[in-house]
This record gives structure tokens, sequence and C-alpha cells, in this order.
């Protein structure tokens, strides 16, 4: 057999495929849970194979709103289980993923007449709301077990002007800080798979899609079709995780996939800090149509979002944020903001996979996850939160090997937290040999975010990072249409 170098290009990966056809573990799905699933099977040297149809990360893992937090919004939904879990994630990630770590101090203002959109009727009086806010917040403090540094505090309306100074001051009542995090979801997955790939010597291979899955009894045959080089791959796999988030399986498996609602989020991104936010978060209470929305400080630039739309422009693979979702988000900021124009310079989408069919709005449905045993040997996990993913992935593996997994501390080599958002031939070079980059997009959207912190989707710097790809005219002109499929930029050529 071919020794290769021990590397994350896609190129390695694909080569070792070749050799290796036959697992104990296949994973479908390389978003954050798919990539800890393999890291923890790696961990313990079970011979694992983890495959996305599209780039390692592109699904609901790059497209959220970044936060790693309890979830403050599902305490009025009685989900006291999910928060309390949440927080327990968010320490224990605090010492596993060092520097995509990030705490997070964010303000919820107390609006006369506005409340608090997910907080019961009765609690939305001007004199109640405050008190069953601050009463939820000690709640969530105590859920936390959280020390007297990281609970949350009063804040005045002048300190409130003063902190964040863009912030109206009209029917400002007081307001509250809390404690929460974020991360790069993006980076995460991907500094993870190298993690598992370089360290832990297993596979991954990004655009190679599963197309047929036959049960053999004693194990499964795989078809897999590599999208880059349109070749067939036949593996065998003792054990399969299905990690696909909103997509179902393909063929006789489609109609035991996972019954599930989708929930939509649009996000805009705002260069540099017009807002002063001054590296503090805001939570804005109330949206017109009684949703939340968040104001967040991200990479030293402002990004404005908000969840639980109903429906989603685009597709599953390339939702986007339409003119509506961004004039919703845009009025929005107007409403909070002394600010006349919100100069916004990108946009992102994304779709999450909500279990639970019985409820007629998806802002209601649990977000917990499910693990789903759709045969034997072979689970589907859907749902769930960015800040679970360690433990939706632990169990999913616990529930298949019945033994115990634990994710190990990450390595950080050739720091892809450190990579900058503008095109540097020798990060581009990094990041195709480490990083498995396969598209000058995967360089753009996840690697770096480029094509979120430039004009027109970074387009700029497009002609120079097509030069480390063969065929650059086609490759200029697929992602150009990429662009276009993900609403960052409108120009044709
Ligand atoms: C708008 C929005 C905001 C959010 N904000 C937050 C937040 O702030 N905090 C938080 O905790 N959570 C948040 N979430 C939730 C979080 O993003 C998701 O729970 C998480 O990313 C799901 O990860 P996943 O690995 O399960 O799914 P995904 O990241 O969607 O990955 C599934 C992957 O499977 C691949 N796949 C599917 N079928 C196949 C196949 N046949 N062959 C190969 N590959 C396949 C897909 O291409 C995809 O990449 C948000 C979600 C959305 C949509």
């Amino acid at each position: 057999m071919i020794e290769y170098q021990l590397s994350f290009s896609r190129e390695h990966q694909i080569n070792k495929l070749a050799d290796n056809t036959d697992f104990e573990l296949l994973v479908i799905g390389g978003g954050v849970v798919g990539a800890a699933a393999l890291e923890m099977a790696s961990n313990s040297g079970i011979k694992t194979l983890l495959v996305e149809k599209n780039d390692f990360s592109s699904g609901a893992s790059s497209r959220s709103t970044k936060l790693l937090h309890g979830g403050i919004r599902y305490l009025p939904q009685m989900q006291f289980g999910l928060v309390r879990e949440s927080l327990q994630e968010q320490k224990k990630l605090e010492e596993l993923i060092g520097g995509l770590y990030k705490p997070l101090n964010l303000l919820a203002p107390i609006f006369k007449d506005d409340g608090f959109a997910d907080l019961p009727k009765i609690f939305q009086n001007n004199f109640i709301a405050p008190k069953a806010f601050k009463a939820g917040l000690s709640f969530y403090d105590f859920l936390g077990l959280r020390n007297k540094e990281k609970r949350h505090i009063s804040i005045s309306k002048e300190e409130i002007n003063k902190n964040f100074p863009l912030l109206k001051k009209e029917n400002l009542s007081k307001g509250f800080l809390f404690n929460d995090a974020q991360t790069d979801d993006a980076k995460l997955v991907l500094t993870i798979l190298r993690n598992a790939v370089e360290i832990n010597k297993s596979l991954a291979v990004n655009y190679l899609e599963v197309i047929d899955i036959k049960n053999n009894i004693d194990n499964f045959t795989v078809t897999l079709i590599d999208k880059i080089y349109n070749e067939k791959y036949l593996i065998t796999t003792k054990k399969i995780i299905a990690a696909t988030g909103v997509h179902t399986l393909p063929k006789e498996y489609k109609f035991k996939s996972s019954k599930m609602r989708f929930s939509g989020g649009a996000h805009i991104v705002l260069k540099g800090d017009p807002l002063g936010l001054n590296n503090k978060g805001v939570l804005l209470p109330k949206t017109e149509d009684k949703r939340i929305m968040f104001v967040l400080p991200w990479l030293n630039n402002t990004i404005v979002g908000t969840t639980d739309t109903e429906d989603f422009s685009g597709t599953l693979d390339n939702p986007f944020a339409n003119k509506k979702d961004i004039e919703y988000l845009v009025r929005h900021v107007k409403k909070y903001f002394s600010i006349n124009n919100v100069d916004y310079i990108s946009s992102w989408s994304g779709v999450r996979a909500l279990i639970g069919k019985d409820s007629t709005s998806s802002k209601n449905v649990s977000r917990g996850h499910y693990v789903n045993n759709i045969d034997k040997n072979f689970i589907q996990v859907a749902g769930g939160k960015l800040t679970g993913f360690r433990s939706i992935a632990k169990e999913s593996l616990e529930s298949l090997f019945n033994k115990s997994f634990e994710m190990k501390k990450l390595e950080f080599i050739d720091d892809l937290i450190k990579i900058q958002d503008e095109y540097q031939s020798d990060e581009l070079e990094t990041c195709i040999r480490h990083y498995s980059v396969a598209k000058p997009l995967d360089y753009m959207l996840r690697r770096t975010h480029l094509s979120w912190f430039n004009e027109e989707g970074g387009k700029a710097s497009l002609n120079a990072i097509s030069e480390h790809f063969s065929n650059k005219n086609s490759i200029l002109e697929e992602t150009l249409n990429e662009l276009r499929a993900e609403g960052l930029t409108e120009i044709n050529n």
C-alpha cells in the first residue's frame, strides 16, 4: 500500500481513499457534529471515514449567529434542560477549543412598551418586564453554576448611554449585562477536522456525496460520488452516523430519515463598528414580528441577525438572505440605533433542522437534538445547537458503540484562526495543503471570511486566487456563479 504524507489536503485525502475502502465507521456530513464525531472516534482508534457532499462546514455550521450560549430565550419556553446542558457545554468548550472560544458580554436593554419578545404576555407589562428579565438572568446564572464575576449585572440608563452611545435613548429604562461566548463556526469545524486527520490519522473528504447505501446485514456498502472529478467510489463500513443537518438520506433511506421542520435565519455584516458596540453584543428585545435579534461584534466587524423564519430563499445547500430579509434587519437596526444609513457589506442565511412536528410555529419547536436509530448499526442525528455539538456527537457514538468517547483539547497547527481576511498567497497555499481547500470559495468563505468582509464578495481578489487552481477560466466563472447563489455579488462578470 502506498504511504501518503500525512496531510489534510483534498488531494491526499482522496488518494488515500482509493487505497482504503473498508471502514469501521462512516460519518456522513462535515458540519460541526460530524467533525466532532470523527475526532472522537479516531481518538479511540476506530477506523473512520467522514464524507461531506459540499465543502466542510458549508451547511448550518458556517451560517450560524456564532454564539456559544445557553440560549436565554429558551427559558420562557421552559426548556430548562436544554439551557442547563448548553451552559455546561459552554464551560467544557472553554477548556477544549482554545482561541476559538471568545467570551462575550451582552447587553439586554429594557425599553418601555417593548418588553421582551419571548416573555409570556403577562410579563410584558412595563413594571413586571424588568423584574421578570432579572429573574430569568439569575436563573440562567444558576443553571450555568456561574461564579460571581460571570453573573449578570444591572446597568442604569446613564451607563448604557455611556457604553452604547448609538443605542436610542427614548423609552430606554435600564438594562442588564450578561455573559456568553462566541466562536468562528467554520474555523472550528476545520480545526477539529485537521486534528482528526493530521494528528489522529483519520480520513475526511469534501465534495464526496453519499448517493446510495446498501445494508448487507453485517456491514453496509456505500456508493460515493466525487463531485470534483466525477468519479464513483464504493466503500464498506460496519457502522454509520449520518450527521446530515437538514438533508435526508439517499434512495431507500430517504423514507427512513428523520422527519424534520426547517427554520431559517438571515444575517447582515457591517464593516467595522458603526453601531459603537465596543466589543459588546446587544440583544434587541422585540422585533415587529415578536422575535429577538442579535447585534454582535465579530472579528472586528459587526453582524446583525435573527432566526426562526419559517421560510428561506435559495436551496438547502445554498440559502441566501433575500431583499426582504435584509430590509427587515436594516429596519430594526434603525429602530434601536441612531444611525441614518446602515451600510451592510454582505449577508448570509442558514437553515437548521428542528425536530418535532406538532407545533405550528417553528419558533416554539424544541432545539433539542435527537439520535434516531434508522437501522441496526446506523443512526441519524439531527437538530440541536452549535453549542451542543460535542455532546451530540458523543451521544451518537456512545449509542452506536456502547462505550464512552471524549473529545481531545484542540491543537492549533498553522493556526487557522490567525489567517487573514484578505487574500494572501502563502495563506491560501497553507489552506490548500492543510485545510482541504478544493475551490476558491472554500478559501474565501470558510477558511477566511474574505467574501463576507469585503465588498462584492471579495471579487477583487478572485483573479489572483484563481491562479492557484487548475482550469483558471472555468473556475472564475463557477466562483462568480457561487458568489451570486450566496447573494454576495450581483454583477454578472
Ligand atoms: C441562522 C442560524 C443561526 C444559528 N445560530 C446558532 C448560534 O448562535 N448558536 C448555536 O449554538 N447554534 C446556532 N445555530 C444552530 C447550529 O448552526 C446548528 O445546530 C449546527 O451548525 C448543526 O451542525 P450539523 O453538523 O448538525 O449540521 P450541518 O452543519 O448542516 O452539517 C450537515 C452536513 O451534512 C452534509 N450532507 C448532507 N447529506 C449528505 C450526503 N448525502 N453526503 C455527504 N454529505 C452530506 C451537508 O452538506 C452538510 O454540510 C444556528 C443555526 C442557524 C440556521
